[in-house]
């Protein structure tokens, strides 16, 4: 069974994304599991085959390895939409027509939000159309996205991180009208498709796991363990981003910082090593048995933090 890292190729990694990266193959290699790399390049207008070598040689860098031929989502859309198919055949799918600004004005109109959904949870206004009025809106041109009809679902989970989590799962895009397949549909069957039985990732996709646990159900498979672990937030308290300073393996080097110190940080800054620890000494391999989940911090590190654990 094995573990895996799953980057949007849009960019370069930034220093939050690699120490998920590290986290996600130090929780791999500490459990004798194999670690995939998978490509999500769903949206193949903003990814890019140069970013996804770039992404993998800056892992290496930092000494993460990993197993097995790196897997596209842009490359499995069948495979998605047979699994999409066999959502429809069991009543779990239907067409949904609205536009975002549609949603967004639904639900700034409804009195209050419903109870325990998810922010932004699809009001159901396409839900319970008749045919006819299906009819009507091809008839006015407009594609279908294709939408999981749920039945107030509430899903819990122990993430060996954050501990107990639950949530309601709402009526998830499974694929956009222009046919792309959506994330937690693609995620859910490449975990399966790829024997995942451990996803470690940004504690940002905590609230959508409910979704993928539903999905799991519905598809027949089984649920992997999680580990949700804390983002590195930029000075202005949003996730860490390109336009926060010097955040990049490459931008980083040009301010003098050696592949080991950015390891160094990283580790440091979820309590993996101590700050006298000399850098030179910390390499990932090191770090293997040090590794625990329930230690890992919950809450976010800042850019500024991590910079002031360089030694
Ligand atoms: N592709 C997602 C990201 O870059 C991660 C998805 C996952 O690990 O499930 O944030």
């Amino acid at each position: 069974m094995s573990g895996r890292f799953a980057p949007s190729p849009t960019g370069e990694l930034h220093l939050g994304n690699l120490r998920t990266a590290l986290l996600a193959w130090l929780a791999a290699r500490s459990t004798g599991r194999d670690f995939l790399i998978r490509m999500e390049d769903l949206d193949r207008v903003t990814s890019s085959v140069d970013h996804e070598r770039r992404q993998v040689a800056d892992m290496a860098a930092l000494g993460l390895d990993h197993d097995g031929e790196i897997v596209r989502q842009s490359e499995r859309f069948d495979l998605y939409r047979s699994h999409i198919d066999r959502l429809t055949t069991i009543g779990r799918v239907y067409p949904c027509y609205c536009t975002r600004r549609e949603i967004r004005e639904e639900i700034d109109n409804a009195a209050s939000a419903p109870h325990g959904l998810p922010d932004g949870a699809y009001p159901g206004i396409c839900r319970d159309l008749t045919a006819d009025e299906r009819a009507e809106r091809e008839a006015a041109g407009r594609t279908p996205a294709l939408r999981l009809r749920t039945e107030g679902e509430r899903f819990e989970f122990v993430d060996r991180v954050l501990g107990r989590v639950d949530g309601f799962v709402d009526d998830v895009v499974l694929a956009r009208a222009d046919g792309v397949p959506a994330y937690n549909l693609a995620v859910v069957v490449d975990d399966d498709v790829q024997a995942i039985d451990q996803v470690v990732r940004g504690d940002d996709l905590a609230s959508s796991t409910p979704r993928q646990l539903l999905l799991q159900q519905l598809l027949g498979f089984r649920t992997p363990e999680y580990q949700h672990v804390p983002l590195v937030l930029g000075p202005t308290g949003k996730r860490l981003a390109k336009r926060d300073g010097a955040v990049t393996l490459a931008e980083l080097a040009a301010d003098g910082w050696t592949a080991a110190d950015v390891l160094a940080v990283l580790a440091r800054s979820v309590g993996l090593a101590s700050h006298t620890e000399p850098t030179g000494s910390i390499t990932a391999e090191s770090l293997v048995d040090r590794y625990d989940p329930a230690a890992i911090p919950t809450s976010p590190s800042t850019y500024a933090e991590l910079c002031a654990l360089r030694s």
